[in-house]
């Protein structure tokens, strides 16, 4: 039998609570044993849950004195309750301990009175008797918040580097090994629903050129702005991810390839309507993309082939000039080659022309990215928007009336859209200033000419445009730059692009002032004719503009 005489919270004859101890304990020294314990400790008789011991710690926390706790119910003073326990709702591991007449533990969630959680850890511990009945439980409680804010603080860790893991640094979106890992799984998802499912690759045009143009950090930037302008674009379904460099690609689940190419096509207008603001620079940027979906009947059922299917549609799209949408075709799938031919001849032609269409690609690769270049000039310097197109065909107008053979006519276009590639070495303050220049900035601005010349220069194809873009801006009096040369010492082409250049800008919007009428624009520049600009050239822009009415 358990004593119930208490004396200072403990029981005064120990070596009746279990069979297996002799305590020859004064009670005081046993008291000060179970002080000396830093947990909360109770006792517990298990027939009418009354405490028959309370060490300081749980007194501590109660707040109450020895007397008060002595024959009080475990749940009375804890919980502040008139009934038991009732588990399973209540996690109790004394009640579980006399169930099991094992050792058991439970963690409790409470709030304190500002509302903070704190975490306490239970153990319960049965002490028999000599017959093996349970004559006390041994109630250990703990506080271990501490213990709990760190194993928290782990876990969210973890979680954080497991999804920092699976995602771009850069632009924050999902990197490549999010990617292959969501593919396979979005695989087999359509496979076994038999739903649709596309995959599409963007890949930004020429953009080690927005590189050399605006350095790297600028190229950063756009990559960063990009990014997020793209994920406003695609649905909440779509999954973008980078794929590395100047690649993104966007898993598209229950969208078949010729809805792909319709969200495609919707986004490259938006993008070639964008305008990417990077520190003090205005750039523009065009994609080309690839699609293909998940077909059984093209076999294109794993990850590998539905991104390489998809890779050929890109250059697809890239070898027809980019800014453009292609999709992935069977008719791509390389025909049978060729190996042994009796018609020698046959093979020879069909060598040739893949030679000149590589060189023409090529040729068209660079003449591209170098319009890449003037058309983020565009952007630079605003008040030349449409500047190119509508200087093609000023300037060819130009040059079929007088007469140009098909080559001049070929350069002649291309001058119109390089020659103000140069103006890409100068800074924006001065491109976009609306006031009138300093001397200084002039002298800056005046230095166009050359720079654009020295970039065409790398370009062999380009040879014969060097001379033009260099001197577009000579006066017929000698008083232009950067050679001050005289009349017809000035290329033909070069005074065409000069006299195309000033029409064009006299008759669009500048900052500081309104567009003129054609026919004011014609009466300046003919005003100018003999000094500025070749008369004879003036005269059949405006015979040209007579007859268009
Ligand atoms: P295209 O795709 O039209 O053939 O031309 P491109 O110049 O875009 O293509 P390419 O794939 O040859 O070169 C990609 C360039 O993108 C090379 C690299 O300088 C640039 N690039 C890749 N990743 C980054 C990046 O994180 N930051 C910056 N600034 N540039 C990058
Ligand atoms: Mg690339
Ligand atoms: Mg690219």
């Amino acid at each position: 039998m358990v004593s119930r005489k208490i004396k200072n919270g403990i029981l005064k004859n120990n070596s009746q609570i279990n069979g297996d101890y002799n305590f020859e304990l004064d009670s005081s020294l046993f008291n000060a044993i179970l002080d000396s314990i830093s947990d909360i400790l109770i006792v517990i008789n298990p027939k009418d849950y009354s405490i028959i011991a309370a060490n300081r710690g749980y007194r501590r926390k109660e707040g109450l004195l020895t007397k008060d706790i002595r024959g009080k119910k475990c749940y009375e003073i804890t919980h502040h309750k008139n009934s038991p326990c009732l588990p399973p709702k209540d996690k109790c591991p004394m009640l579980e301990t006399l169930k099991t007449r094992r050792v058991a533990r439970a963690e409790h969630v409470h709030y304190d009175k500002n509302g903070n959680t704190y975490y306490s850890e239970i153990i319960t511990h049965p002490i028999f008797d000599k017959n093996g009945t349970i004559k006390a439980v041994v109630h250990l409680s703990r506080d271990i918040t501490d213990i709990k804010r760190r194993q928290e603080e782990t876990k969210k860790t973890m979680q954080r580097l497991q999804a920092l893991a699976l995602r771009d640094p850069h632009t924050g979106l999902y990197n490549y090994r999010y990617l292959m890992d969501r593919l396979s799984t979005e695989i087999e998802f359509s496979s076994r629903h038999s739903l649709s499912l596309s995959l599409i690759i963007i890949d930004i045009d020429y953009f080690k050129s927005i590189n050399d143009a605006y350095g790297h950090a600028a190229g950063d930037r756009v990559l960063v702005e990009f990014s997020s302008f793209l994920k406003a674009l695609l649905r909440r379904t779509d999954i973008l991810t980078r794929y590395g460099g100047e690649e993104f690609v966007v898993i598209m689940p229950q969208t078949n390839k010729r809805d792909a190419l319709s969200i495609a096509n919707r986004l490259i207008a938006q993008i070639n309507k964008q305008i990417f603001k990077v520190a003090s620079s205005f750039i523009k940027i065009k994609v080309s993309i690839g699609i293909a979906d998940f077909s059984v009947s093209n076999n294109l059922v794993t990850t590998k082939a539905i991104f390489d299917a998809a890779d050929k549609a890109l250059q697809r799209a890239k070898d027809a000039g980019g800014n453009r949408a292609a999709v992935f075709s069977e008719l791509y799938r390389g025909k049978k080659a060729k190996t042994v031919s009796d018609d020698y001849k046959e093979d020879v032609d069909v060598l040739k022309r893949k030679i000149s269409k590589l060189g023409q690609r090529v040729d068209q690769a660079v003449l591209e990215s170098m319009y890449a270049f003037s058309k983020s000039l565009e952007a630079r310097d605003y008040y030349t928007a449409e500047h190119a197109d509508r200087m093609i065909s000023i300037a060819v107008a130009l040059g079929k009336k007088l007469g140009l053979s098909k080559q001049s006519l070929n350069n002649l276009e291309k001058s119109a859209v390089l020659h103000d590639i140069g103006k890409i070495g100068i800074s924006d303050v001065i491109l976009r200033k609306k006031g009138k220049l300093s001397p200084e900035e002039y002298k800056i601005i005046k230095t166009h000419p050359q720079i654009g010349a020295e970039i065409i220069r790398a370009v062999h194809f380009l040879k014969d445009v060097v001379p033009i873009v260099l001197h577009h801006h000579e006066r017929l009096d000698g008083l232009g730059y950067p050679s001050g040369l005289k009349n017809g010492e000035i290329p033909l082409s070069a005074r065409i692009i000069a006299i195309a250049d000033a029409y064009q800008a006299l008759t669009s919007d500048r900052p500081y002032r309104k567009a003129y009428s054609k026919k004011k624009a014609l009466e300046i520049l003919q005003k100018e004719a003999g000094l500025h600009f070749d008369k004879k050239i003036v005269d059949a822009l405006i015979e040209i503009e007579k007859r268009k009415k």
